[in-house]
């Protein structure tokens, strides 16, 4: 069987890089065991996905989301693997399907105090019934908090735990926010 390891190794970067490309993948050459032309990002993701791999990581396991930064893929699990990407897919949207905004908003109603992500994903958890594991239920409860905070109705309140390209390429781990109306 032929190897299909994918590597990505970060160009020289500008000092006015687009931020956005660079953590969507630009910036980068792309190289495949196979010898395999891959002359941008969406070619290697194509080729990713031709040889089952996660088209998010390339099958390396891990995300490259800025130079001197990587954390284990989200989308495969960490596995690298196109099927666990897939599966991974699937229960994304059940979880979208059972946690709407509505659910996240009867449970923070009555939080007064400024109130984290992972309390937050627990309390659906526990309103839900859903063992800890079954879906993904931190990163939809954070993507349902995010768009209350731009829509207006929540204000981030932690400052984020790392900053790894000035101020516009943030992390937070474990925010905390709280009701503008507070
Ligand atoms: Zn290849
Ligand atoms: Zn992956």
């Amino acid at each position: 069987m032929e190897k299909h390891t994918i590597t990505a190794t970060w160009d020289e970067i500008p000092e006015d890089a687009d931020d956005l490309a660079l953590v969507r993948g630009g910036y980068r050459t792309y190289l495949c065991f196979c010898g395999k032309r891959l002359p941008d990002r969406a070619s290697a993701e194509l080729h990713a996905l031709e040889t089952q791999q996660c088209t998010a990581c390339l099958g390396s396991t891990t995300e490259d989301v800025v130079p001197g930064y990587s954390q284990t893929c989200t989308a495969c699990a960490g596995t690298g693997r196109r099927k666990v990407q897939v599966t991974w897919n699937l229960a994304y949207a059940e979880a979208e399907r059972m946690i709407t905004p509505d659910v996240v908003r009867t449970i923070i109603a009555p939080m007064r105090e400024p109130f984290r992500l992972s309390q937050v994903a627990d309390a659906v958890r526990d309103a839900l019934g859903l063992p800890v594991g079954r879906l993904p239920v931190g990163p939809r409860v954070r993507e349902i908090l995010r768009r209350l905070e731009a829509a207006g109705e929540l204000i981030l309140v932690s400052a984020p735990d790392e900053m790894l390209r000035g101020p516009s390429v943030v992390l937070y781990r474990d925010p905390y926010w709280q009701h503008a109306s507070d």
